[in-house]
């Protein structure tokens, strides 16, 4: 199934949380056939665990830490999140690899944990600026998924991917849907090369400058399986409009 993904960063209180869900779960009450994901702040996570409860829109956590638990001041683990009935969490955000200094090591290390429980995680890959215009873009995501997935090669159906151009994060540039289709199906290949009982339940998502005009573009392509939306998911009609646009 399709997955239409929301990451509303650092946005939104839970008494606004509790607003936008009022609003927002009647907008895709109908909307069965496609997975509807709300990656929600820390703190928003036990009001959403509240109000969709026994809903079809589910809701996931923007970061997590790999330690099961302990002396980790400010961190939350997998079964913190996982008590709460989170089914998704994000990991290796490029704001996460760029703003705070998260290592493919780290990304490794959170992979790990989030299989060994259950929760199924979106890895974001995706080329800088400078890294496209020195013609690196393949070469860059081979790398990050490859160390991303160390060790974990058999496991590639438990996880989900997207393909985030971290020159087309919040710059309303985005990638054009055919450059995007390229980058999914090498990474789709990628997959296929490293894990030979590969099934192909990956899903790869494309995310970077989403809107209500250009969410169906990206859909139409074979190989985009689905969508990581941040600044245009942080409305409920625009988002339950792009969640529909296909
Ligand atoms: P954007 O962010 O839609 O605001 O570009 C996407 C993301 O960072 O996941």
């Amino acid at each position: 199934m399709k997955l239409i993904s929301a990451n509303w960063k650092m946005n939104m209180t839970p008494s606004q949380t509790k607003e936008y869900l009022y609003n927002f779960l009647p907008l895709v009450e109908d909307v069965k056939d496609r997975e509807i994901l709300l990656c929600v702040p820390y703190t928003s996570l036990c009001i959403a665990s509240e109000m969709l409860k026994d809903k079809h829109v589910k809701f996931g956590a923007q970061n997590v830490h790999y330690e099961p638990k302990g002396a980790f001041t400010g961190e939350i683990s997998v079964s913190m999140l996982k008590d709460l009935g989170v089914s998704y969490v994000i990991v290796g955000h490029s704001e996460r690899r760029w703003l705070f200094g998260e290592s493919d090591e780290i990304i490794n290390k959170k992979l790990i944990a989030c299989l060994g429980s259950g929760i199924r995680p979106i890895l974001c890959v995706g080329e800088r600026q400078d890294e496209r215009e020195a013609g690196l873009t393949f070469k860059v995501i081979e790398t990050q998924v490859k160390l991303a997935l160390s060790s974990l090669e058999d496991y590639t159906d438990m996880i989900d991917i997207a393909y985030e151009p971290v020159w087309a994060i919040g710059s309303g540039n985005p990638a054009t849907p055919e450059d995007a289709q390229k980058v999914h199906r090498f990474i789709k290949e990628l997959l296929e090369s490293l894990n030979k009982n590969y099934k192909g339940t990956t899903r790869i998502l494309y995310g970077g400058s989403v809107n209500i005009h250009n969410a169906s573009e990206f859909m139409k392509m074979p190989d985009i399986d689905g969508l990581l939306v941040g600044g245009a998911s942080l409305d409920p009609e625009a988002f339950s409009q792009i969640v529909k646009s296909f």
